[in-house]
């Protein structure tokens, strides 16, 4: 990053994807005051995010949080990456290698030479992706947790030629954002989906094979491991593709038969099943 960025801190940022995450991001950075641009590929897909943000900040706001306004104040919108000024641009477009190396190739075009890259894959490893940009240097993993908003962590990820510079930077960025930054290794799913994915994995298969249903294997791991939510319920959360993209870049990058996507996940993809996002995961949803 530019010794000028650095002195400043940063002030703008362009957030890639208006799904769940990104929106949830562009939220984030808005509550603290950066000036953001949120890019996805239709209005409709903008509108959405947009309305999503301004349901969840009216939320926080009724707990003493700054305004469903003032944050919508805060960004703008665009369906192209835009030229110019910008410290930092976040990637939050859907788990698919060729569409994030795409962006992450339009984030190197057209944001200044200083400013860092990073995205918010579940699993591809950072380095592979850093190659999609002339600066491997300012290339960091910054993954977020759903719903963004709510939860406190952040895993950043250093590829192989990520700077100490940028890993400060970054780490700086997620304290201001009110988050609490972990630093994990580039290894296929991090820290976090590494250990949380085959467990959902897992869950998969024991519907697929009627050990229980879905409630039954939810109930089990709410009432007896203290879990928020089951696993099945919070696969619907995720994002069943999103689960299922995991799955195959631990099971392509690890090597590990143990990390063999569930054949019952990859049919509900097929079907279009995609969890909350769709109205029907293993569960059905209400608008
Ligand atoms: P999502 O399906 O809700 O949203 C993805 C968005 O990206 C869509 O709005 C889509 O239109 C947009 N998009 C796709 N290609 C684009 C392009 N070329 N330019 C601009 N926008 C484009 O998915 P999500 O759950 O928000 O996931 C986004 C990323 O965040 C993925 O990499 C995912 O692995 C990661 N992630 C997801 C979760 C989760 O719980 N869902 C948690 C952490 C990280």
């Amino acid at each position: 990053m530019s010794a000028g960025t650095r002195e400043r801190g940063m002030n703008r940022v362009v957030v890639v994807g208006a799904g769940q995450m990104g929106s949830g991001i562009a939220q984030v950075c808005a509550a603290a005051e950066l000036e953001v641009v949120m890019v996805d590929v239709g209005e409709e897909l903008l509108a959405r995010g947009l309305a999503a943000i301004e349901r969840s900040q009216a939320r926080l706001a009724e707990k003493g949080g700054v305004s469903a306004e003032d944050v919508l104040g805060q960004i703008t919108t665009s369906q192209a990456v835009p030229d110019g000024a910008a410290d930092c641009g976040i990637e939050a477009v859907t788990e698919d290698e060729a569409a994030k190396r795409a962006v992450l190739a339009e984030l190197d075009d057209r944001l200044p030479s200083g400013a860092i890259i990073a995205t918010n894959t579940s699993s591809i490893p950072i380095t592979r992706l850093s190659q999609a940009t002339r600066r491997p240097e300012l290339f960091i993993g910054m993954h977020f947790m759903n719903p963004v908003p709510m939860l406190p962590l952040v895993e950043v990820i250093r590829g192989l030629r990520t700077s100490d510079a940028t890993v400060e930077a970054t780490i700086k960025l997620a304290k201001r954002l009110g988050k609490t930054p972990v630093e994990a290794n580039d290894f296929p799913g991090f820290i976090g989906n590494r250990i949380l994915m085959p467990m959902i994995n897992e869950a998969v298969f024991a519907l697929m094979e009627g050990v229980g249903t879905a409630a039954a294997i939810d109930e089990v791991m709410k009432l007896g491991m203290r879990h928020p939510l089951g696993p099945l319920s919070l696969a619907d959360l995720i994002g069943l593709d999103t689960c299922l993209s995991v799955m195959e870049v631990m099971h392509e990058g690890l090597g590990d038969p143990k990390y063999r996507p569930c054949p019952l996940l990859r049919q509900y993809v097929e079907a279009g099943w995609l969890g909350r996002k769709t109205g029907r995961g293993f569960y059905e949803y209400a608008e």
